[in-house]
């Protein structure tokens, strides 16, 4: 059967736009398509991929996986779930973990156990979320509308209520707005999907210091930001706060979905038997491959990489931005790095993207003003230098006469 690009138009539901490009296959820090031409991935499938495509260890991990248990549902624990989860408890502040398969549902699972947690230990009063403008927390009907981008709610009402939503990394905004009635405040440690900003120090202190004057749950959603990809595991670890609760997914398996929500004890305990579940949340297969994926992301030669890589590609980025004057510079953490377009270029990133395209480059974009670059995290150097020639190549032909 002969599929293409029209085939998406005719079959698929139409809430994507994809590219024209059908990749077919994927090797470390590439991918070819149907035409066995080759792009370099700074992607990631949306920061998914952050070991490249085809990693051995994941693919071995999954084969063993496959060849024993596929699948038993929440009735049945199994090992690769208690192994992974083990991991996790390890590596992190986190004593529990519930497993889930995707961001969104981790998120799902964090704002229904602050609620939980609030009208289990202080009373119904406390029912309040705190969220930011410009955060992305997946597309659920609670998600979206605890994420704080209008466009993603509007004609989905009436939604859920008791989100509060303020300026991100406003110190005045957040004390006024935290109280009694608060049982969380949610945010990103860098927003991915809001165009790759990061909370401040001071920001996040304050975050905490007022949840813990408050008996409020700080979560950290750490879905894009999370998995090594800031450079340490977890964002957190290097920004001197502690979250109570942390969701994540994308990198957690490499490109097989899984996704997690980290707890406390003590915040864990309120999502007693039979308040929350799903049936492929802790499946084998994801489990296995989540920690194949964990024990490499989590090694000091990936975080290494990561440090060095990052240094290469925002160095390069700098150049870049004083040779074309597209974008402006560079912002973010890690291998998640945004490149903010200068007044002239707004709202053309997909212009850029289009460029980057044709020169054998896949990056993203973060909203209409925001090029968003997300390579794997063990990239070579060689392959960094290369993606970042392919860029200039594309804003040579940009500012070419049209
Ligand atoms: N949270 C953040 C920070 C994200 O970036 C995303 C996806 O982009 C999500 C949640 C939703 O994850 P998923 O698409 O796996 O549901």
């Amino acid at each position: 059967m002969q599929v293409t690009r029209k085939t998406f138009d005719e079959v698929m539901v139409p809430n994507y736009a994809p590219s024209d490009i059908i990749p077919v296959r994927g090797l470390g820090s590439r991918i070819w398509d149907q035409q066995e031409r080759e792009y370099l991935d700074f992607a990631s499938g949306i920061a998914v991929t952050g070991l490249g495509h085809c990693h051995p260890k994941l693919i071995a991990a999954l084969a063993e996986q496959a060849g024993k248990l596929w699948h038993l549902s929440n009735v049945m624990t199994n090992e690769p779930a208690l192994k992974l989860a083990s991991k996790l408890v390890e590596l992190t502040f986190a004593d529990r973990v519930f497993f889930c398969n995707s961001g969104a549902e981790a998120n799902e699972a964090a704002f229904k156990l602050a609620r939980k947690h609030a009208s289990t230990n202080y009373g119904p009063h406390k029912q309040q979320i705190i969220s930011f403008y410009n955060a992305f927390h997946g597309r659920t009907l609670f998600t979206v509308s605890v994420g704080g981008q209008a466009k993603y709610t509007q004609g989905f009402e009436p939604l859920p209520g008791g989100i509060t939503h303020l300026p991100f990394n406003d110190l005045a905004a957040l004390e006024a707005a935290v109280g009694e009635q608060t049982c969380a405040v949610v945010l990103e440690p860098v927003q991915g999907e809001g165009g790759i900003m990061p909370a401040t120090r001071e920001f996040l202190a304050l975050a905490r210091q007022l949840c813990d004057r408050h008996k409020a749950l700080l979560i950290f959603d750490e879905v894009q930001c999370g998995n090594g990809r800031s450079g340490s595991l977890f964002a957190y670890q290097q920004l001197g706060v502690t979250p109570d609760v942390l969701t994540t997914a994308k990198g957690l398996g490499g490109g097989f979905p899984v996704g997690a929500m980290l707890a406390t004890k003590e915040a864990a305990a309120s999502l007693a038997f039979g308040t929350h579940g799903s049936t492929y949340g802790g499946n084998p297969l994801a489990c296995a491959v989540g920690l194949a994926a964990l024990t490499e992301t989590s090694s000091p030669a990936i975080l290494e990489n990561v440090a060095a890589r990052s240094t290469q590609l925002r160095d390069g980025l700098a150049v870049l931005a004083t040779a074309h004057g597209v974008f402006s510079g560079s912002r973010g953490m890690g291998l998640l790095i945004g490149a903010p377009l200068v007044d002239a270029w707004k709202g053309r990133s997909k212009d850029v993207i289009n460029a980057a395209m044709r020169h054998g480059l896949w990056i993203l974009a973060a909203g209409p003003d925001v090029l968003r670059l997300a390579p794997p995290l063990n990239i070579s150097e060689a392959d960094m230098a290369e993606g970042l020639r392919r860029l200039g190549q594309a804003l040579t032909d940009l500012g070419k006469p049209a």
